[in-house]
């Protein structure tokens, strides 16, 4: 059987859940490739007010295929974040989701700042119903509280690795979780996949973050994939149509 075929035939196709495609080198290039190699979809996630601009310009070039969510990430914060929140809110329309934003506790942007801009970000996400894209690194806790206590119903925890009780929380609200490549490798990453059913589940890559060394591209969501379906001893063809299935339902795409 040819790789990328389910066992009926049909190809396998993946959903790029993540990725800062604004950043990717030949892009056009690499657009091409993940189509080829079954990629159906892409959420491209920006950062700040310049990268939110650049992804919703690459999802027009691209529509259906690249699908825009725009973000306000904790590493990227200034005093001033106004702006990119007015920004935001003018091309909310033009969006599927909102990300990447959150809080991250290691970085040294201050806390005080970063919770700030989360708060502007959730009331957003309430007003025009839009489900976040959340990064939450050492601040697990503190990001699923705030969005808990918001009410926002639809997020998806990217490439968690945080404490086994905090995921059963976010489980346990319904929200979801993205796995990236370090599903190959990474021990947190992995023991918390091993936790999230497949029906939560997405798969990304958010290129071009490199791992072990290599910097990722869209076209290798197929490696997430992998790493999924043999950390869960489940069929890849299984783990690709839930996936698919789940970030088709969890930001409707319409595809
Ligand atoms: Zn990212």
């Amino acid at each position: 059987m040819p790789e990328g075929r389910s066992v009926d035939g049909d190809p396998v196709e993946l959903i790029d859940g993540h990725a800062h495609l604004e950043e990717v080198p030949n892009l056009e290039l690499e657009l091409e490739l993940a189509k080829k190699n079954n990629v159906r979809a892409i959420i491209a996630v920006g950062s700040d007010e310049g990268s939110n601009q650049a992804v919703l310009n690459i999802s027009r070039r691209h529509s259906n295929y690249v699908f825009p969510a725009l973000g306000l990430h904790p590493w990227n914060l200034s005093d001033d974040f106004d702006a990119a929140v007015r920004s935001i809110e003018e091309n909310i329309e033009n969006c599927i989701a909102l990300g990447e934003v959150g809080l991250d506790f290691k970085y040294q942007t201050p806390r005080e700042l970063q919770l700030k801009a989360f708060g502007r970000v959730l009331d957003l996400a309430l007003r025009h119903d839009k489900p976040l894209i959340i990064h939450s690194r050492w601040a697990w806790r503190e990001a699923l509280e705030l969005v808990k206590k918001a009410g926002v119903g639809r997020a998806v925890f990217h490439w968690y690795s945080g404490p086994p009780d905090i995921l059963r929380e976010i489980l346990a609200q319904g929200y979801y979780v993205s796995a990236t490549p370090a599903a190959e490798f990474s021990e947190a990453h992995r023991a918390a996949l091993k936790e999230v059913p497949l029906e939560r589940l997405l798969l990304e890559t958010d290129s071009p973050v490199k791992y072990r060394g290599v910097a990722a591209t869209p076209s290798q969501v197929i490696k997430t994939l992998k790493a999924v379906a043999r950390l869960k001893e489940v069929d890849e063809a299984e783990v690709a149509k839930v996936t698919t299935e789940n970030a088709i339902r969890l930001f409707e795409l319409k595809i």
